[in-house]
């Protein structure tokens, strides 16, 4: 089981490091990405050897973020001496995938997911946070660094991404303030939602083949929708289809499931009532309570089935 440490003990363990690497988890999302960015740069700042990765294609959509060209990806062999391995985001190890193995160095996980199953050696949790990056702010602060426009912008791409920008029930007024401190270090919520929410022409057609798979299970209480591996583009960003069978009227649980591969397919849940980091967390993966997801070794149609089966039973325990 990892050690708790503190907000302070936390900042104490990146002061005393030179040489650290930054991970976040696969299949990055804003959060990921952004927390990373702003605390390697601002690490950066305090004269620290800093490399920053991911194990994993960074889709072409997040080009837009400062500092995205910093990330690099690790050979399997490749092995890497540092201080410090801080894990971002991520509530279980193989999220980080082969780093694990890449790295000598002691493991700092800084998280804010339910479902963290403390395999660091040290771990800064809060629960409580809507993002990694709310946690990152909090950081920067403590280790006195001015936080420049570059860290203030992934900061609130990372803490809109979560938060649904402000529309979640993660959304607190401590994240509301922080939003609004990194709006007056400069960051433009329009530019940040112009690039967070545009789409390519690409993106609108799968966006319309997806939504004819939609299908209703459990008495409309359950929508689902598929990506099939016909369809399936690494490059499509596909986070926000999820919230078109989940603002149904009636529906209490949306689930995409998207065929990665022939037998692998990753399920996204998002629940009104239902805690779905606790499904998630039994099929290997994680989240949180309204938002979590997990990959199945299965083909689509075995997984959609074996999940619906077991999101009915455990909507009836209710
Ligand atoms: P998603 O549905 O992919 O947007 O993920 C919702 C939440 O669940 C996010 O906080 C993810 O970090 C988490 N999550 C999704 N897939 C996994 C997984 N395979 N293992 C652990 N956590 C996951
Ligand atoms: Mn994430
Ligand atoms: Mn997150």
């Amino acid at each position: 089981m990892s050690k708790a440490v503190t907000l302070q003990k936390t900042v104490s363990l990146l002061e005393d490091a030179d040489r650290l690497v930054i991970v976040t988890h696969v299949n990055p999302d804003g959060d990921a990405i952004g927390s990373a960015l702003a605390l390697a740069e601002a690490l950066r700042v305090k004269g620290k050897m800093v490399i920053v990765t991911i194990d994993d294609e960074i889709s072409s959509f997040y080009k837009f973020m400062p500092g995205i060209d910093t990330f690099v990806r690790f050979s399997a062999d490749e092995q890497v001496e540092a201080d410090l391995l801080v894990v971002m985001d991520a509530s279980s190890l193989d999220r980080i995938g082969k780093v694990v193995n890449c790295v000598r160095a002691p493991i700092l996980n800084i998280d804010h997911h339910v479902s963290n199953t403390g395999y660091a050696d040290y771990l800064y949790l809060d629960v409580m946070a809507c993002a990694t990056g709310e946690i990152v702010y909090e950081l920067l602060r403590e280790l006195s660094v001015t936080i420049s426009k570059d860290m203030a912008f992934c900061l609130y791409v990372a803490i809109v991404t979560d938060c649904g920008y402000f529309k979640y029930s993660n959304t607190t007024p401590k994240c509301l303030n922080y939003a609004a401190e990194l709006l007056s270090i400069g960051v433009q919520p329009d530019v940040v939602s112009d690039f967070l929410e545009m789409k390519s022409r690409n993106d609108v057609n799968l966006l319309s083949k997806v939504l004819e798979t939609l299908d209703f299970h459990h008495n409309g209480r359950i929508a689902s929708i598929m990506i099939s591996l016909e369809n399936y583009d690494a490059d499509i960003a596909t986070d926000s289809f999820i919230h078109y069978p989940r603002y149904i009227e009636g529906v209490e649980v949306a689930v995409m499931f998207k065929a990665v591969d022939a037998e692998v397919t990753r399920v996204s849940m998002r629940s009104r009532l239902l805690d779905v980091s606790r499904v998630a967390l039994s099929y290997g993966g994680g989240g949180h309570k309204r938002a979590a997801g997990f990959t199945l070794q299965a083909e689509l149609a075995v997984a959609k089935e074996q999940t619906l089966k077991r999101l009915t039973e455990e909507m009836d325990l209710l």
